[in-house]
């Protein structure tokens, strides 16, 4: 029998890497869905491929250019909304590969449609991983983890308990500017920024990377998902970026996992799980490993690492508050209106409105709560910039 899947956010670097994965084997593969916000030449030239007969388009412009191409054989979509409509058996395996917080309803909605899902979408588990977790226990469903931090960390652990944990170390590459002298900060470009070093990504995340506020996300992402402390986590740098975490356990063991930076290594293991089948020949060089070198991280030059201390240890929504003024913050980076360093400048301010301070004691208790506090943010943010 053929795996039922879907894949949210096909066009972009999860979601293409994925792609590339089913292609390999397509008579394993029944693909039932494929979503991307604008990039209808992609979209089509997957279904294509795929042979996929539902494909979504979110904004409202795409769709309709798309839909005025008539396609053959292929249905067009546009209401991330109605998804259950256009899935109507249970999919074997999802991947929420959509970026930013306009994941989380889509992620909520797959999670009662299908077995498995595998959520790349780090912003939505910041947010709503008690909203996750509560559809995932209802449903029955099986998460993997797919960011290759908590994906090695999720392996190493195979449902062992987190009583036995003493300690999570979470490495860093430490993006484009790590050897880069602070004085130079100011002269930083989007392209320099989105010039990751170790690993091919999504805009958005590459800058997070470069500010390494993608590894505040991912401290917050690992407290959520295995349920830790704060204080049983912290960051380390490791340019090679070959180890993604370390688990230090009670009992005096510690656990590494070791992969190449290439986010195709945990979306093969989440899609095929225990099945005997090669990613391709594992030819581990020995010279790779042989000086794995792991230093301090450096809060002055990196700044973003410091607005950890101001997440609260429950979860809340000031998560929202971070998340999505960051977001706003990022995309006016990219888009040339604020410089690198503004980044963080603004970002403390709004953090330190008392309105949004409040938010640490507040509870998630719905998406529509989330999702208010996402749009005043957002609007807040852009009074700032
Ligand atoms: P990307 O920007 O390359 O792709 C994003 C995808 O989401 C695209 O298909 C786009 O069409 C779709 N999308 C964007 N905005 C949308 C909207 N408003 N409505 C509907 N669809 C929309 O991003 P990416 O780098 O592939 O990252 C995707 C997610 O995975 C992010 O949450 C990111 O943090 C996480 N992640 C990425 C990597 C990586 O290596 N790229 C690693 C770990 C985690
Ligand atoms: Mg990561």
């Amino acid at each position: 029998m053929k795996k039922k899947i879907a894949i949210l956010g096909s066009t972009g670097s999860i979601g293409k890497t994925t792609v590339n994965i089913v292609k390999k084997n397509q008579k394993k593969f029944d693909v039932i869905l494929l979503t991307t916000n604008k990039n209808v030449k992609e979209i089509i030239k997957q279904a294509t491929i795929l042979k996929v007969k539902n494909i979504l388009i979110s904004s409202k412009k795409h769709y309709l250019l798309a839909k005025s191409k008539k396609i053959k054989n292929v249905k067009i979509h546009n209401n991330l909304d109605n998804l259950n409509k256009i899935i109507k058996k249970k999919l074997d395996y999802c991947i929420s590969a959509i970026t930013g917080l306009a994941g989380l309803k889509p992620t909520l909605n797959c999670i009662k449609l299908t077995k498995k899902i595998a959520i790349a979408n780090k912003e939505s588990i910041i947010c709503a991983w008690n909203l996750i977790n509560k559809e995932l226990k209802k449903n029955n469903t099986k998460f993997i983890p797919v960011d290759s931090e908590h994906f090695s960390i999720w392996s190493l652990l195979n449902n062992s308990k987190k009583e036995k944990i003493h300690k999570i170390i979470i490495t860093a590459s430490g993006g484009p500017f790590l050897n880069l002298p602070k004085k130079r900060f100011k002269k930083i470009t989007p392209k320099k920024a989105i010039s990751h070093p170790r690993w091919s990504m999504g805009k958005k995340i590459s800058v997070d990377s470069a500010t390494m506020m993608n590894k505040v996300f991912e401290v917050i992402e690992a407290k959520k998902i295995f349920n830790l402390k704060f204080s049983q986590l912290c960051i380390i740098v490791h340019p090679k970026s070959y180890v993604h975490a370390l688990i230090l356990f009670k009992n005096g063991l510690t656990k590494i996992l070791v992969h190449d930076t290439d986010m195709s290594i945990p979306i093969f293991n989440s899609i095929y799980g225990s099945e005997s089948i090669y990613y391709k020949t594992n030819s581990l060089n020995i010279n790779t490993i042989n000086n794995l070198d792991f230093v301090k991280t450096d809060n002055k030059k990196f700044p973003a690492l410091k607005f950890l201390k101001k997440i609260p240890d429950k979860s809340s929504l000031f998560e929202t508050v971070l998340i999505s003024s960051n977001d706003v913050l990022v995309d006016s980076f990219l888009n040339k209106t604020i410089k690198y360093e503004d980044i963080n400048k603004k970002l403390k301010k709004i953090l330190n409105i008392s309105e949004f301070k409040r938010l640490k004691k507040v509870y998630p208790k719905s998406l529509k709560q989330i999702i208010d506090i996402d749009k005043k943010v957002r609007l807040k943010t852009q009074f700032y910039i």
